[in-house]
């Protein structure tokens, strides 16, 4: 292989630009030519490709979002749209591709290398809920972000004597609630994983406040429903005053931490060299105890990384 393709695909997370930044670097000290593909799959499929020198990607190891950016593309679902990708790919001389995304991208992904491109995953998502690796790229940012918001509030709701309620992101996974709620010591955390019915979440309120505390914070993973909802019953249930914020989109930007930095630039040149020294796709690559491992793509698909229960029952001891 002596020419690879970067795309992101999926939602955006803190890390990706590091991560491009690393592939780029690594496969050129390896002495290979790096092309960018804008705007994931999609851009693929319409051959929108930058070559991507040393210095293109410089001063972007702490910048939020993807300057490739990302999207979403249906047409690469289908035969003919993975066909077009793959010719358009060989056109521009691409033997193989990193592809910087979610569960979803990873598919394409290993999807490319059965066709005969090999391509390597790098697992970015604030999400956290990759199968093999002890961390996303995004994650951590994400959970500070979070955390910083948690931190805000506090000071309110101790001021004021308020209940809050904080809607963080996570379709389907808690992760993000449970880091979150966890280092922000929330009182109740609502995760999609483990349905903690309303009449215990005000349980522990009461107890709460009978005993004397002066805020109380409740963290809803927004897969367990809307925070509003959540506000609205705890308000009738207990007459408390209770507010509710959601923090939306700005869990998704922002400069990566220190760790998200790290860690992406280690992916990314661990899956230049997974490509280069190896020549190898259809595989992931991951954290494990500090280590980087690579994995073969089929054996992560669609299955979810679990909450531990040790931090959820963790939580729940040290919130009383
Ligand atoms: P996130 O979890 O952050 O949203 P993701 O990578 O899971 O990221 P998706 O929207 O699921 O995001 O996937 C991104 C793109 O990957 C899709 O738009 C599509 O082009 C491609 N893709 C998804 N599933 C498949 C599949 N089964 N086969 C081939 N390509 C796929």
């Amino acid at each position: 292989i002596r020419k690879i393709g970067v795309l992101t695909s999926g939602g955006d997370a803190p890390g990706m630009n590091a991560a491009v930044r690393a592939a780029v670097r690594r496969g050129i000290s390896l002495g290979a030519e790096v092309v960018g593909v804008r705007r994931g799959y999609a851009g693929l499929i319409a051959g929108e490709f930058v070559d991507l020198g040393v210095s293109s990607v410089g001063d972007i190891i702490h910048r939020g979002g993807t300057f490739l950016q990302t999207a979403r593309s249906d047409h690469f679902l289908t035969p003919e749209g993975q066909a077009q990708a793959l010719a358009k790919a060989r056109e521009a001389g691409i033997e193989g591709l990193v592809v910087i995304g979610g569960d979803g991208s990873f598919r394409g992904a290993l999807r490319l290398t059965e066709l005969g491109l090999p391509a390597v995953g790098v697992p970015a998502t604030i999400d956290n809920d990759i199968y093999g690796t002890d961390l996303t790229i995004g994650f951590d940012t994400a959970v500070n972000t979070c955390l910083d918001a948690i931190r805000k509030i506090r000071d309110t709701a101790t001021s004021h004597e308020r209940t809050f309620v904080l809607e963080v992101m996570g379709r389907h996974s808690g992760w993000i609630a449970l880091a979150a709620g966890l280092a922000g010591g929330a009182e109740s955390i609502l995760l999609p994983e483990r349905p903690m019915p309303m009449e215990e979440v005000v349980t522990r309120l009461k107890r709460g406040v009978e005993r004397g505390k002066r805020h109380t914070l409740i963290i809803v993973a927004e897969g367990v429903g809307s925070g509003f909802e959540v506000g609205r019953q705890i308000r009738e249930m207990t007459g408390y005053d209770t507010r509710v914020m959601v923090l939306g989109h700005i869990q998704r930007g922002g400069s990566p931490t220190a760790l998200d930095a790290m860690l992406a630039s280690r992916m990314g040149a661990k899956a230049a060299e997974v490509l280069l020294e190896e020549g190898r796709g259809g595989l992931f690559i991951g954290v494990e105890n500090e280590q980087m491992v690579t994995r073969p793509l089929e054996q992560v698909l669609g299955r979810r990384k679990e909450i531990p229960d040790e931090l959820v029952d963790l939580a729940e001891i040290l919130a009383i």
